[in-house]
């Protein structure tokens, strides 16, 4: 097979430039936090034609501007690559690394070109360059405790078959007796080929890496309550109802605690939904420094939170609501310097015979709630303490 080099450089030079574009074009589509690395993996895509349009123009341009710095452009479009793959998992960029990788690449060139010519000595250190970056692209993919999704697999699969083909050419070169970038080995043949697909599959790979980084995203902040951050009422009845059956499995107790802030319209009305806001973040914060790991918190609606505690039966449950309620009773929370209570009545529920699934622990733990809120409010009420009191107003009556 005749393999034209030079021709082939053009067509891959062309066809990264096209890719590179098309991507330039669309990544103001991609939410922010994809927008860095994929500006960097363009940048790297733009930049590669440059390196392989100079490439393919040896014996016709000065040996500096289609060795030196052909060679030197490939490097730092690689950096790019890397870069972005790198920012994408939000690893630190390595910069003093690329920069050195980048500056050892012009000076080597250099010097195996005007002080030292030898072509074979340039393309270890090519090779050598392209292997080294390539490696710290596949370290940043298979990342520690992370599951690896596919596309990931299929991005750090092309680097690694890079490397394995750049070491190939260290070690085989010599024997082939290829002594100019022009002449058609079949070794040159492998190589020109994976750059040319290169291109094509690692950004496919990576698009759609993207695509199920957005994807991952959309279903986590469709589990979350936009404002506060905690669990919306959706998750929540899906955990609810998961540690009800685990604590039903294992003969475990369970309680919920429901929170309705004491007065929260007032904030609103004095100083603003805003305030208000801030108020509902703050007032979460405070309730989470008093849970523990396995509890959760979600909000079930403007100003009432719920909190699923496991492995809790009432009297623990209590000891925890009123450890919540002493904490926001004593915080100090401040709007513009003006002091604003920050106090809820809470109701506390646990699963029993009478109580045995989520929908009745809800209704009872919120009856509950507003027992305490017609109380006096600012105060804890539990399910089991209101029963036996309107059992004692039953037989008080009948009496
Ligand atoms: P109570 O002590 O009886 O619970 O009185 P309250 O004022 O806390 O309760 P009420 O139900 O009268 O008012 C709740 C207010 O919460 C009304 C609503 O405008 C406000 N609210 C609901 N969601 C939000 C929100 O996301 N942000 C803000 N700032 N206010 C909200
Ligand atoms: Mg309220
Ligand atoms: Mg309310």
């Amino acid at each position: 097979m005749d393999f034209h080099i030079p021709t082939a450089m053009q067509l891959t030079a062309t066809m990264t430039m096209i890719i590179g574009l098309a991507l330039a074009f669309t990544v103001k589509g991609y939410p922010r936090s994809l927008q860095y690395p994929i500006r960097l993996w363009v940048r790297g895509l733009l930049i590669q034609p440059f390196s392989y349009a100079l490439l393919s123009l040896r014996g016709q341009v000065p040996d500096w501007l289609s060795i030196v710095v052909a060679n030197t452009l490939l490097a730092f479009s690689f950096v790019q690559l890397i870069l972005a793959l790198r920012v994408y998992n939000r690893k630190a960029m390595l910069l003093p690394w690329m920069v050195g990788i980048v500056a050892v690449t012009a000076i080597g060139e250099a010097a195996l070109s005007f002080v030292w010519p030898t072509l074979y000595g340039r393309i270890v250190l090519m090779s050598l360059v392209i292997s080294v970056l390539s490696g710290l692209g596949v370290r940043a993919i298979y990342r520690k405790g992370e599951t690896i999704t596919r596309p990931e697999h299929m991005v750090a699969t092309m680097l690694i078959v890079g490397i394995v083909i750049m070491l190939a050419r260290i070690l085989r070169l010599p024997d082939m007796g290829m002594l100019s970038l022009t002449g058609s080995t079949p070794m040159q043949g492998i190589v020109f080929t994976y750059a040319s697909l290169l291109p094509v599959i690692a950004t496919s790979g990576f698009l759609l890496m993207c695509g199920d980084r957005l994807n991952k995203d959309l279903s986590r902040l469709a589990m979350l309550d936009p404002l506060t951050g905690v669990s919306n009422r959706r998750t929540m009845t899906e955990l609810a109802n998961k540690a009800i059956a685990a604590s039903k499995r294992h003969g475990r107790a369970l309680s919920l605690l429901i929170l309705d802030i004491d007065h929260f319209k007032r904030i609103n009305d004095q100083f603003g939904h805003e305030a208000g806001d801030l108020a509902l973040c703050r007032f979460v914060q405070l309730v989470r420094e008093m849970m523990r790991e396995s509890d959760v918190i979600a909000r079930l609606g403007g100003e009432e939170f719920v909190l699923i505690l496991p492995d809790s039966d009432e009297r623990a449950a209590l000891a925890v609501a009123e450890r919540i309620r002493q904490r926001l009773d004593n915080s100090d929370f401040s709007i513009s310097g003006w002091p604003v209570p920050l106090r809820a009545s809470i109701g506390v529920g646990t699963l029993g015979p009478e109580v045995s699934n989520l929908e009745t622990l809800l209704r009872e733990t919120d009856r509950a709630m507003y027992e305490a809120k017609r109380s006096g409010r600012n105060r804890v009420v539990a399910v089991g303490a209101m029963l036996a009191q309107r059992e004692n107003v039953a037989s008080d009556s009948i009496s």
